[in-house]
């Protein structure tokens, strides 16, 4: 089979023939029908996060060295399981699923409790196990599977990152952002994707904020309340117009330094303040602002099962409209990579073998 793989960090992405591998115990092999190029692949062919100061996260310390195969927003269908699965009915051959790639060792504290995303030995897909640039994936259990009957496979591939992620950290804020406009930083992939989760879930309505003004416009299309240019000099004053004050939930999609303190600028009192983000950077912070602002500074990685389980329903049951998605062939794997890293994705990405 055909894998586009990270060999070297920060090295275009090679072709490389494999075996296609053998589903052993309670393993399923997909057949890929697609895959999302995410930010967070730039980071792992990158190879690092930024920590800010000139400091520097590298993957090797967390353990995940090339060679790699990237993407874990994947759309499969069902070809085999191994002999411990059984003949459930989501495993019968030609069956599409979207693959939850989030998954933990199984046995921390964090993996019991449902929260595979945030366990200590991660074996999410397309970070630490292979993922979908590939013709053929292996997932470790069946019921990392969630149906996606009636969705477009290349639509539904984003719902696995972008999807879950913005769902989650909606989740955190509760119900203020049915109350009050949820001030969103990043009009990217994630950002695009928060606009209708929003309205999915009956909120109030987004106010996106970005440098660019084609991802701007791009946000007004799919229904923002307002876009706000992140560079302009008064952007904290535009925000704080914009929610009647000040903001009382924000989403931070993009997570470095200026947007951080935007948010924290433009956040009213009581304000809650989700990152998810992983721009890096750093950020000093006067301790008073904390209790008597007083202001709620949180992070969200990505999503649980059940959560991406919920927000595939919830799709299904609103009739919850797509991201933009431009199809492109596998083989442009390392093409797709480069438009993301020079910031000419609106939308996501997404290839098809
Ligand atoms: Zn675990
Ligand atoms: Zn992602």
């Amino acid at each position: 089979m055909r894998c586009y793989c990270v060999l070297q960090h920060g090295q275009a992405l090679q072709l490389v023939e494999k075996a296609i591998p053998e589903p052993q115990g309670t393993e399923v092999l997909l057949k890929v029908r697609a895959a999302g190029v995410c930010h967070t692949d730039l980071h792992l062919w990158e190879g690092h996060y930024d920590l800010g100061g000139g400091k520097k996260l590298t993957l090797a310390e967390r353990g995940i060295k090339p060679p790699l195969t990237l993407s874990h927003e994947i759309v499969g269908e069902v070809v085999s399981a191994g002999a411990d699965v059984g003949d459930s009915a989501t495993v019968q051959p030609g069956r599409v699923a979207l693959v939850h790639p989030w998954i933990g060792c199984g046995e921390c504290a964090a993996c019991r409790r449902g929260e595979e995303n945030i366990c200590i030995k991660p074996q999410s897909l397309g970070v630490v196990r292979p993922g979908g640039f590939a013709e053929y994936v292996i997932v470790p259990h069946p019921r990392y599977l969630v149906d996606i009957e009636g969705l477009d496979v290349a639509q539904a591939a984003p719902l696995a990152c972008a999807g879950v992620t913005t769902y989650s950290a909606m989740k955190k804020l509760g119900d203020r952002i049915m109350t009050d406009p949820l001030v969103v930083i990043g009009a990217g992939g994630l950002g695009l994707m928060a606009i209708e989760v929003l309205k999915a879930l009956g909120g109030r309505g987004a106010i996106v904020v970005d440098i660019d003004p084609v991802k701007r416009d791009a946000a007004l299309a799919a229904g923002a309340l307002q876009a706000i240019d992140a560079r302009a000099t008064d952007a904290v004053q535009q925000i704080q117009q914009a929610t009647g004050g000040g903001a009382r939930a924000v989403l931070d999609l993009v997570g470095a330094t200026p947007t951080v303190g935007l948010a924290m600028a433009s956040a009213a009192r009581g304000g809650h303040i989700v990152i998810c983000g992983l721009m890096g950077g750093d950020l000093t912070l006067a301790l008073p602002v904390i209790p008597m602002r007083p202001l709620t500074l949180q992070g969200s990685y990505v999503g649980t099962l059940h959560e991406l389980q919920e927000l595939v329903a919830l799709v299904k049951r609103t009739r919850m409209a797509p991201i933009p998605v431009t199809r492109r062939p596998l083989s442009d794997a390392d093409a797709a990579m480069q438009d993301l890293h020079h910031g000419r994705v609106v939308g996501r990405t997404v290839l098809i073998p």
